[in-house]
């Protein structure tokens, strides 16, 4: 039984402090959609690059940043921006870097970053050195900020499929340095996933995991070329997943993540607004759902915001929280004993995090959920010390 599904909880609401201190996932994030907005000014006039704007406030404007767009497209243009300062080898460590340095300051412990090294070679640089730039900023944060840091590689729908092999030769070739996977990014409209089935097909038969952006901008039928032409381990979106239930419960059934990003949604009108977005129904229905953040300055969201905005709009509690933050720690392309070793611990974490807000609500007489140490599931008793939020005193919370 999921805490979810236990009617007597306590109806806590977890705070904005209480979700930047849990541990956290970024599967899903763009580097060149995640750069701070300052760093592209200053990359800009380090390499004399013109941008439509060189002020924040009005470089933020020509982005659209934070805004709702007209569509995936439109928001895609924001792109053309970020790509024009990422052309060098330096520019690109520092994004990797700064990017890193930034999810953990907001406690996210795990993060997937993912491009498409084939849109940096405008300068003429080699595209393993583009990947081993990036790798190498990524480290560097590992070493000074603690966080896990992997890369996924992007193949573009609208770049011609033989770009796609190329880019699926580099994630067969740095798979065990620091590449996890492989990716389908970009217009999703009119340039289906089977076009680049040969790039999958390579990264396949090397046992490279895959995750592609689907359901987003297309329907049901997207999602269904991801998983079964591509062999997708994980979907970006998934957001037009409820418009096939047989779909929608063959992806439950076999436990396939879904990689959430709330607010890119809204902004790129894939949802009309956060309320008809399917986060909570596809949780409800056992989807195993991650929070992500897609692109943190085009975006100008957080993982934290991204779960603020989650509870606020889905009303969810503290055991939902600890939910789809440990979803992401089970999504993530690891090793499956490293996987395991690492949601031992991440879970002991989240129950202190758990305990400890109960505890500051008056819930706890003593800090009873706990996960056992083998990682099994088990119901514990809570006792409530009497406040009144719960619907009933002695609730029971549950580890899962
Ligand atoms: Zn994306």
């Amino acid at each position: 039984m999921r805490p979810d599904e236990l009617d007597d909880r306590p109806a806590l609401k977890p705070s904005e402090a209480f979700l930047r201190k849990l541990p956290k996932t970024d599967l899903h994030v763009h580097l060149d959609g995640s750069l701070r907005l300052e760093t592209i000014i200053e990359l800009a006039e380090e390499q004399g690059v013109k941008l439509p704007a060189h002020e924040p406030d009005r470089l933020a404007k020509a982005i659209h940043m934070g805004e709702i767009c007209d569509d995936l497209n439109d928001y895609l243009k924001a792109f053309d921006v970020t790509l024009s300062v990422l052309q060098t080898g330096k520019a690109l460590f520092r994004a990797a870097y700064e990017l890193a340095a930034d999810a953990a300051a907001e406690n996210v412990r795990l993060m997937e970053v993912r491009y498409a090294p084939n849109l940096h070679i405008r300068k003429g640089m080699a595209l393993t050195r583009i990947v081993e730039t990036v790798l190498d900023g990524l480290n560097a944060a590992r070493q000074d900020h603690g966080i896990i840091c992997n890369l996924i590689i992007c193949g573009i729908r609208h770049i011609a499929p033989d770009q796609s092999l190329r880019l699926a030769e580099l994630a067969v070739a740095y798979k065990n340095k620091g590449v996890v996977g492989f990716d389908l990014a970009g217009a999703e409209y009119d340039y289906p996933a089977k076009a680049h089935r040969d790039a999958f097909y390579l990264v396949r038969n090397n046992n490279v995991n895959s995750t592609l952006h689907a359901g987003e901008a297309y329907g049901p039928e997207s999602i269904h070329q991801a998983i079964h032409v591509c062999g997708a381990h994980r979907i970006g979106h998934g957001t037009r997943l409820r418009e096939d239930g047989d779909l929608l419960n063959y992806v439950n059934d076999h436990r396939i993540p879904l990689e959430v990003c709330l607010t890119s949604n809204v902004q790129t009108r894939a949802v009309t607004d956060y309320r008809s977005h399917p986060l909570k129904f596809y949780y409800d229905f056992g989807i195993r759902v991650t929070i992500n953040t897609d692109n943190r300055l085009i975006t100008d969201t957080t993982v934290t915001t991204e779960l603020v905005r989650a509870v606020e709009h889905f009303n969810l509690d503290i055991y939902d929280a600890r939910q789809l933050v440990l979803n992401g720690f089970k999504s993530a392309f690891l090793p499956f004993h490293e996987r395991q070793s690492l949601l031992r611990r991440i879970s002991l974490e989240l129950d202190d995090c758990v305990n400890e807000e109960l505890r500051a609500h008056g819930y706890l007489a003593d800090a009873t959920l706990r996960t056992a140490t083998d990682g099994s599931k088990r119901l514990t008793r809570v006792e409530n010390e009497g406040k009144p939020a719960g619907k009933k005193s002695g609730a029971v919370a549950a580890a899962s």
